[in-house]
């Protein structure tokens, strides 16, 4: 059982950790562990020791040149609406706002776009806790800056950081059902729309993509939402389209489990029209609602295959998608959802999935018992894809630090804001990251 602690205020958590400094010989119930909404697929919030709750950590205020001051503990929602009532806006965020900000840019959270980074790419600055109770502030410019963000709660407690917004803008959004062939090149076209989502139905060969553009006026005639990508419709057809294709899809129709599958493929098309929908930038980004808890609930009753989303360079990502387009089509294996895609910027940070260059987020939902799972994990190393902090790891834990080519600057200046090792958790000790004290590091 963990114990839980909910500071009221900086001086209470420094102190906190100021008298753990002093004990000798940290024991498992000792560690330190920030929280946010808890609703991470990862084990990244876990802990056997005490869990860091940043409620009273809510400051929202605006400053001087559309940035804004924002408290770890705030979530995402309201961090929303404060902004709205400003006419501030996030260039982008993910498909869901029950997360806390500290939680949201920890992991590395994402929208879809080759122009916009995560939201952790606009910190210009950030306020935490060390291991040893000092605050600290540390700008963009700094040279540690990018060790910082995202870092899981690893280099230390964030409390503050300070966020460069702009204003508040609208979104043209329209909605197609393609031809995976028809659709591939728009996705690997770094020039494309500025927003972007999709979701791949691969044993029906046709993918769902919501792609859209910053428009000066919002159009009365479009729908003012957006739905979520993985809806009732899109999960009942990729279902009944993965029945169809058992033991392989039969693309030439030659069998009539292939015949039916093609003329699925039809009706599908019919089914989902195009559709316009146009309005505030996060009604067309984020239309996934939910508290954590409903959400965490929704979770447990849906028995929802674990996800993994993975980063694949942008050069790489032609390669794997067809490699996995191809192992589905003969295996009749597939995925146990509909898989989903989108663009990532290039960001810099240590541990950023797209460091560097752009990518393609590739996002599988697979139960371990699925015989994809034999060949899943070595196709995503052999194409060096990086997972997303807050989701599912597909690939060995102690392998994924290869991945990171600035990793053992990482741990090196992690140790030394956190030198006792008091915000290790399992995950990250199976990440092969050890305190100070370790054979290892001496
Ligand atoms: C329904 C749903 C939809 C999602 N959609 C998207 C999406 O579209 N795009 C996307 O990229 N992700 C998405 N995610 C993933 C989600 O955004 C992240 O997992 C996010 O971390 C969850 O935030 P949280 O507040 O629950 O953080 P938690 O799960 O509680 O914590 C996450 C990590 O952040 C650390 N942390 C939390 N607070 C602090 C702090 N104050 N200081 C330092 N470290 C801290 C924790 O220690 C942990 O390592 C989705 C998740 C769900 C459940």
């Amino acid at each position: 059982m963990n114990q839980h602690y909910t500071p009221s205020n900086n001086e209470d958590l420094q102190a906190h950790i100021q008298k753990l400094t002093l004990k000798e010989g940290l024991s498992h119930l000792d560690l330190l562990r920030p929280v946010g909404s808890q609703t991470s697929k990862s084990p990244c919030f876990q802990s056997q020791g005490t869990l860091i709750h940043l409620d009273h950590f809510q400051t929202l205020k605006r400053l001087e040149n559309n940035q804004v001051e924002v408290g770890a503990g705030v979530i995402l929602k309201d961090l929303l609406s404060f902004l709205d009532q400003k006419d501030l806006a996030l260039p982008n965020i993910g498909e869901w706002h029950g997360q806390t900000v500290g939680g949201a840019i920890s992991t590395g959270t994402h929208g879809g776009s080759y122009f916009h980074g995560s939201v952790a790419s606009v910190v210009k600055s950030l306020t935490l806790v060390d291991g040893q109770g000092q605050v600290h502030t540390f700008q963009e410019e700094d040279p540690e800056f990018p060790h910082l963000l995202p870092s899981l709660g690893l280099t230390g407690i964030a409390l503050s950081y300070v966020l460069q917004c702009e204003p508040s803008f609208t979104i043209d959004l329209k909605r197609h059902l393609l031809k995976f062939d028809d659709y591939l090149p728009r996705l690997l076209n770094p020039q494309g729309a500025e927003f972007q989502a999709a979701i791949w139905l691969p044993a029906l060969d046709y993918v769902l993509d919501y792609s859209g553009e910053r428009s000066d006026t919002i159009d009365p005639h479009a729908l003012p939402q957006r739905e979520t990508r993985f809806n009732t419709p899109t999960l009942i057809l990729d279902w009944l389209s993965k029945k169809l294709a058992y033991a392989g899809r039969d693309f030439e129709g030659q069998t009539w489990r292939g015949r039916l599958a093609n003329r699925l493929a039809f009706w599908a098309s019919r089914l989902l029209k195009p559709r316009q929908y146009s309005g505030l930038y996060h009604h067309m980004i984020a239309p996934l609602n939910g508290s954590a808890e409903a959400i965490l609930k929704k979770r447990a009753r849906n028995r929802t295959p674990p996800e993994g989303e993975f980063a694949v360079s942008l050069t790489q990502a032609k390669a794997l998608i067809q490699e996995l387009r191809a192992l589905f089509a003969q295996t009749g294996y597939y995925p146990d959802r509909p898989i989903g895609l989108r663009p990532a910027a290039a960001e810099r940070g240590t541990l950023f999935a797209s460091q560097g260059q752009a990518a393609v987020w590739v996002s599988l939902f697979i139960y371990p018992e699925n015989p994809l799972m034999q060949k899943i994990p070595k196709i995503l190393m052999r194409y060096q894809t990086r997972q997303h902090w807050g989701k599912c790891s597909f690939q060995p834990l102690s392998e994924i630090h290869q991945l990171y080519p600035q990793w053992s600057e990482f741990k090196t200046y992690r140790n030394r804001l956190d030198p006792q090792g008091k915000f290790l958790n399992s995950f990250a000790q199976e990440l092969g990251l050890t305190p100070n004290q370790s054979k290892e590091d001496s």
